[in-house]
């Protein structure tokens, strides 16, 4: 069956919660992917920053094949061997000293949720959160989520979540309350259009957090694993958070999601605080240990930073030669946002349908930006192809 026939079935079939382009993915292999009517595309979006290693890296197939032989899953009544070696490595190479393992990003925030609250002295429950994030999808991480549109229809929501306008240091400090316990963001928010927190803002949460006795909690679920060009995206700001969320890439495609404390505030957690019965599945925690290896080995993280600011030079000539282009580029390593003036915003679908059309895979986050999010082992020829893609779209728009 081809393209058309699919589509139709999974149309009949599925609730109508996604907008789905006509593709119907069958195969991929490194950057590339190819669907039922055998067209291939340049995937710069790697499964929304999930298959950093590019499609079927052979040696994680082979990892999960291995251990999808050898042992599945044994809940986590007892102890598995892959696991432990995940967590091993995640402690060895963070500032955490443990590590609890979801199967998603929303469950991993969760987790941090609970453990925050848990960790609190006299029932502090409070999370102020910033305008412009995306924490998930379950209640508790739509009501952390600062943007509106993903609430809407789900009232009440659940309490003890507040919002703080983005970039103001002053109206976040005002927020902070008696019951307040943590402080939660992402470095850098991707789905609220590639938005870097600038480190001097995010030093000064820090700040705020040690002064009013606050934990800190940060999201990198779309930006640890490698993404920004260091293992974590920490890394760079310069800040410690004492909380820390990871999913989307861990797994490489498959599912899995981890949340990291330090001892003083994991300690708050004891048998039955908290569970889950996939969490630390084998096979996933398999994968992801060969993906944490391929990341850590000698120029890995280096040779990403180097094709970020390649991908940030070659769209910022865009951004220099096309007027519908607000700013030069704006990410760390390899997410990378072209935002859009104020009068293209509405063009931005009709851009990435463009794209599609031409073989090039891409999204456009929160309403702003063009969102570049390749697998990390994309290569500067690759790099190019979405260059050029981009500018003959720009192109045929701007006449
Ligand atoms: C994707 C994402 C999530 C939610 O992850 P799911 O695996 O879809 O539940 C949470 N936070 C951030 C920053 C994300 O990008």
């Amino acid at each position: 069956m081809a393209n058309a026939e699919w589509i139709e079935k999974s149309k009949a079939s599925f609730m109508n919660t996604y907008g789905r382009y006509p593709a119907v993915m069958v195969e991929g292999r490194g950057c590339l992917l190819k669907d039922a009517d055998g067209r291939e595309y340049l995937d710069c979006l790697a499964g929304i920053a999930v298959c950093s290693l590019g499609h079927c890296h052979p040696a994680i197939t082979e990892a999960i094949c291995r251990q999808a032989s050898t042992l599945v899953h044994v809940s986590n009544l007892y102890h598995t061997i892959p696991q432990t070696e995940l967590a091993e490595l995640l402690i060895n190479h963070s500032f955490a000293d443990r590590v609890f393992l979801a199967n998603s990003g929303a469950e991993a925030n969760e987790a941090a949720i609970k453990l925050a609250r848990k960790a609190s002295p006299d029932g502090k429950y409070e999370i102020i959160s910033l305008a412009g994030s995306f924490h998930g999808r379950t209640l508790a991480t739509v009501a952390a989520t600062g943007q509106s549109k993903f609430q809407q229809g789900f009232a009440p929501m659940p309490q003890g979540f507040r919002h703080a306008p983005f970039d103001d240091i002053a109206a976040l400090e005002a927020m902070i309350a008696p019951e307040t316990c943590a402080i939660l963001c992402e470095p850098l928010q991707g789905e609220g259009g590639v938005l870097p927190l600038a480190p001097e803002y995010l030093a000064a949460i820090r700040q705020l957090c040690d002064r009013h006795g606050l934990l800190l909690i940060f999201d990198e679920i779309q930006v640890g694993m490698g993404r920004t060009g260091t293992l974590f995206a920490y890394e760079q700001c310069g800040v410690t958070p004492d909380i820390l969320t990871l999913a989307k890439a861990l797994g490489n495609g498959l599912p899995i999601g981890a949340m990291l404390a330090r001892e003083s505030v994991a300690k708050a957690f004891e048998p039955g605080s908290h569970a889950s019965t996939f969490g630390g599945n084998p096979v996933a925690c398999a994968a992801a240990v060969t993906v944490l290896r391929l990341m850590l080995a000698e120029g890995f993280l280096a040779e990403v930073r180097a094709k970020g600011n390649y991908l940030a030079e070659r769209l910022t000539g865009l951004a220099d030669k096309y007027p519908a282009i607000a700013s030069p580029a704006r990410g760390l390593g390899l997410i990378q946002g072209l935002p859009l003036t104020e009068t293209w915003l509405d063009k931005g679908p009709d851009i990435v349908n463009r794209l599609f059309a031409k073989g090039v895979l891409l999204n456009f986050a929160g309403g702003k930006a063009l969102r570049c999010l390749p697998p990390l082992i994309i290569s500067r020829a690759e790099i190019n192809q979405l260059i050029q893609a981009l500018d003959e779209v720009f192109a045929e728009l701007s006449q």
